[in-house]
């Protein structure tokens, strides 16, 4: 059955309303974005023929400061879908503890089909009807599905010829060259593994030899790999959509699978490891199964077979509300998404940070921050799950929803 993602979001918010008895003001201003902007996008394609989008971006909340979050092209794209992400947003911006609200958006398009000349049109167009609402100061999207550095070139230089203004605060996600940070394609699997390792050190557990499975090899999986190994974790298990590969000491080297994926396309027939169906990946017996790819990787039909002890949410709502109670009555921790995959927000934050002082901060610079802001926000999840005897995942909520009461 096709899970509704705002019906999850709101049921989320009133488990933790449930618990914290909120401001009922609050509660109201929490439980229906802020502003739904809608625009029509009529673009003229390459062979002289005029076709119209529908664009939107949703702004939840900005209480503690600009709306903020990614803007997707797909021909999927879906208000309800876009106003969960939003309301995630703005929770995961309270927990990771960065000045922003949460907001989201996107175009119904496939962008596969279109030129490059049509998806700069397209985006030029889109920007300057979100002119009047989005800014530096306003609402700064982001990269998100199929979008990426180039397409926020496009909006800032568009928006900046609009306002008449220089404003690489704008959006974030840029290419270096163009306001970018140092360590933002790192930054959502790197702070993965710090949100792991400092929950498990404050279980008093040792990341040595624990073994992982990733379903996801793409930007997020890939780091994430690559850093679990360096801090002591084996890599036992990877897939990506289309196959699986296990090999039960561990990958001595990840490079050699992902120069294997390029040559090959796929991970399948990896040398010296076991291939299996990708969708068998987070079953294995394993201690960290760690979603990376999809919404709704974990349903109630597979929450079962889950054999790990741990599961790191690093997809955006891998785990269904149902599977989610499976897992905590069998004992299973959940690292929920909101804070596991909080590190590329954290690192767009540096970005803007930078943007607006005029500064330029390393690459060690930028990690040595994340990993400050990962490690005290997987604290203060840990210490709210022991005050009020809940999940993770319920912390979370609570530690957000006590850090937006507060302003
Ligand atoms: P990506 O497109 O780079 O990689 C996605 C990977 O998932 C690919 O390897 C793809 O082959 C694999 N995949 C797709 N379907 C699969 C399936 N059925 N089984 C196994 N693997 C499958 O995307 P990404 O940037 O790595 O993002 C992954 C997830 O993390 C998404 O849910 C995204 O919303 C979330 N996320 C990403 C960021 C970020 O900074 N990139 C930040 C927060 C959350």
């Amino acid at each position: 059955m096709h899970n509704n993602p705002w019906e999850s979001a709101q049921k989320q918010l009133e488990r933790a309303h449930s618990r914290l008895s909120l401001d009922p003001l609050l509660h109201a201003r929490l439980s229906q974005p802020d502003r739904i902007v809608e625009v029509s996008i009529p673009l003229m394609m390459d062979d002289g023929t005029v076709r119209v989008f529908d664009g939107f971006r949703i702004q939840h909340n900005n209480s503690r400061g600009p709306y903020k979050g990614g803007l997707r092209y797909h021909q999927d794209v879906d208000m309800d879908e876009v106003k969960a992400l939003s309301f995630w947003m703005t929770m995961k911006n309270a927990i990771i503890d960065v000045p922003f609200g949460g907001g989201k958006g996107g175009v119904v398009v496939n962008p596969k089909e279109l030129s490059e000349g049509e998806l700069e049109r397209l985006t030029r167009e889109f920007t300057r009807k979100l002119v009047p609402v989005i800014g530096p100061s306003l609402d700064v999207p982001a990269p998100d599905v199929n979008t990426n550095g180039k397409i926020m070139a496009w909006i800032r230089n568009e928006y900046e010829k609009m306002t008449n203004s220089i404003a690489p605060g704008v959006v974030t996600g840029k290419p270096l060259e163009n306001g970018g940070s140092e360590g933002r394609t790192e930054a959502t699997g790197l702070g993965g593994s710090f949100a792991l390792d400092e929950i498990l050190s404050l279980r008093g557990e040792k990341a040595a030899g624990k073994t992982v499975a990733i379903q996801g090899f793409g930007n997020v999986g890939s780091y994430l790999a690559e850093y679990l190994q360096a801090g002591g974790y084996r890599v036992v298990a990877l897939a990506d959509s289309r196959s699986g590969i296990y090999k039960e000491d561990g990958f001595a080297d990840l490079k050699a699978i992902e120069a294997h994926k390029k040559l090959t396309g796929s991970l399948a027939n990896f040398p010296g490891a076991n291939t299996i169906a990708h969708e068998d990946v987070l079953s294995l017996p394993v201690d960290i199964a760690v979603p990376a790819a999809l919404e709704n990787s974990i349903t109630k039909e597979n929450a079962e077979s889950i054999r790990a002890s741990v599961v790191l949410e690093m997809a955006n709502g891998p785990t269904t509300p149902e599977a989610d109670e499976i897992l905590a009555k069998r004992g299973v921790i959940v690292i929920p998404d909101v804070l596991a995959n909080s590190g590329g927000v954290a690192v767009s934050y540096f970005e803007w940070y930078q943007n607006i002082h005029d500064e330029k901060w390393t690459k060690a610079d930028v990690f040595q921050k994340l990993e400050e802001k990962m490690r005290s926000a997987s604290r203060a999840v840990f210490e709210s799950s022991l005050e009020h005897r809940v999940t993770l995942r319920d912390a979370a909520y609570l530690v957000a929803l006590q850090r937006l009461s507060s302003v």
